[in-house]
């Protein structure tokens, strides 16, 4: 299949990236903090050492998303705000994927909030859409100043996304998150192309486990046609001209079709 010359060398790239993430220190997320108004206003101060990059979105049921770029967390944990306050329901936070801090926010759907960066870390205001300073003043030991903050992720970034990695009750399932099907070429009782005792249905399956948390990292839903070493049958049709191939090369887009993907990727090397 001449058309995966093409594609191949695109994964060479994009595997490149998380090791160059890698190499910077991650910032440390140390605490998270909690304090509510009488009118019905509530902040959540993200205390970090460094300077955070970072990006946010409200799922449909109201909850607030906060996702720490290249950080580490101290310590996980739970917050749930005593029932004088009941514009926040609850707050979660905990390393999501190895380099990354996602901090959930409960909130009912209709209060407007607003997420800035201040004097020494993240100020999530809600029931506001401006940054509740003057409610911040005393969370920690000094009142959070706001800073600058232009930071735009990169496209796709922004993680409508869902993850089979830690933390699972982090990642609700997102019902717009793009699909994507990845096919680990061959299999089974196939083992593709042999070449010094290389077989293709392990170098395939290789690249695509690879690739599986790099995609959901950038907010894909990803569905793969094999997660192991085995066939991906098509149907028996005991039909003239019935070709076992075809049937088994149809069987994997069906999966595609059958999802919705916006992509599918099928990976070969040389046959
Ligand atoms: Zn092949």
């Amino acid at each position: 299949m001449r058309f995966f010359n093409f594609i191949f060398p695109l994964f060479c790239f994009i595997l490149l990236i998380p090791s160059i993430a890698k190499a910077q220190d991650l910032l440390t997320v140390q605490n998270v903090f909690f304090k509510s108004s009488q009118d019905n206003t509530a902040v959540v101060f993200v205390q970090i050492q460094g300077e955070p990059k970072f990006s946010y979105f409200r799922l449909d049921d109201g909850r607030i998303v906060l996702d720490i770029e290249n950080s580490k967390i101290v310590k996980k944990g739970v917050i749930i705000p005593t029932s004088n306050s009941n514009i926040i329901s609850e707050i979660h936070f905990a390393q999501n994927t190895p380099d990354m801090v996602r901090v959930v926010v409960g909130s009912d759907v209709k209060a407007s909030y607003n997420i800035s960066k201040v004097d020494g870390g993240i100020l999530i205001s809600v029931g506001s859409s401006k940054p509740l300073l003057s409610l911040a003043n005393g969370i920690t030991n000094e009142a959070p100043k706001l800073l600058p903050y232009n930071y735009i992720p990169e496209k796709g970034q922004l993680a409508n996304s869902q993850n089979s990695q830690t933390n699972n009750n982090l990642y609700p399932p997102i019902k717009n998150a793009k699909i994507i099907v990845i096919d680990p070429g061959h299999g089974g009782s196939d083992p593709g192309c042999v070449a010094n005792g290389v077989e293709e249905k392990v170098a395939t399956l290789g690249v695509a486990l690879h690739l599986k948390p790099i995609l959901e990292k950038m907010g894909f839903k990803v569905i793969m046609t094999r997660e192991t070493d085995k066939d991906v049958w098509g149907k028996p049709y005991n039909m003239p001209g019935y070709d076992a191939n075809e049937s088994e090369l149809q069987a994997r887009v069906n999966i595609a079709n059958e999802n919705g993907a916006a992509l599918f990727v099928s990976i070969h090397f040389n046959a």
